[in-house]
């Protein structure tokens, strides 16, 4: 008994006990921010692998960026990246951050659904789908649900079946071969249905936008209820922004 408290007290408490005022460290990759310095912009543009640089005026859109770095590198006078894991949205236009805005990044209370609340409450069964994923966004939705982040005392928790899920979690760029299998595990769910994009391949294809290989017309015809963006998504931007959903939806 003496050993067990012994070997219980030695590991602490292993839990975060408040998963939104966490302090990531520095070097942690989360909202980028531009500054009004003169660069080339159309130079920094070229230089991002997936385009997520637009220029004049200059933009980051989150949706795109793989947190690769190489623009941070290269202009450190213009863009950094602060550790502010909060970026999960439900408006697709909010991933998209402008020169000097430092403005947390929020979900639209209008986008939110009302049958959020009304169906899921405090309950909320999601299955995750992984349409061509490389396994580094589904590792770290796995970690949502370890004694760190310990998603489920939310009543969030990963369900197996479609059929016992209040919704879908989508990673991955949607390849070919997934598009179909997505399309029938989305119509597996009963109504009303959430649908979670989680990191940048599952937002715009990523670095694997634009290929032959993929297909992701079936995101044209649902209604996307969370963008979290990422490469991989951190659990805590996960977390927080499910939370975040809930909450606005008057939870
Ligand atoms: S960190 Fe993002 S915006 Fe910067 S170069 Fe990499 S992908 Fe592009």
């Amino acid at each position: 008994m003496i050993e067990s408290l012994k070997i219980w007290q030695h590991h602490g408490r292993q839990f975060i006990f408040d998963v939104s005022q966490v302090n990531l460290p520095e070097v942690f990759r989360g909202r980028p921010l531009i500054s009004n310095a003169t660069i080339d912009e159309d130079a920094a543009a070229d230089l991002c692998p997936t385009g997520a640089i637009l220029p004049r005026p200059m933009r980051i859109d989150m949706g795109k960026c793989i947190f690769c770095g190489e623009c941070a590198w290269a202009f450190p006078e213009k863009f950094k990246f602060v550790n502010d894991y909060k970026t999960a949205t439900n408006d697709r236009q909010r991933l998209v951050i402008a020169e000097e805005n430092h403005t947390a990044v929020t979900l639209n209370p209008e986008l939110v659904r009302a049958e959020i609340k009304k169906y899921f409450g405090n309950s909320l069964k999601l299955r995750q789908v992984s349409a061509g994923g490389e396994n580094s966004n589904e590792m770290e939705l796995n970690a949502c649900s370890n004694v760190n982040f310990d998603m489920s005392r939310f009543g969030i928790d990963w369900v197996a079946s479609p059929r016992h899920a209040d919704g879908i979690v989508i990673t991955g760029a949607i390849s070919e071969n997934m598009a179909e299998p997505l399309k029938i595990c989305y119509e597996a769910v009963a109504h009303p249905k959430i649908v979670i994009l989680a990191g940048t391949e599952a937002i715009s294809g990523g670095i694997f936008a634009g290929s032959p290989a993929l297909n992701r017309s079936f995101l044209d015809t649902i209604r996307i209820d969370l963008y979290v963006p990422g490469n991989p998504v951190h659990p805590l931007t996960f977390i927080n922004g499910v939370l975040e959903m809930m909450r606005r939806s008057g939870l």
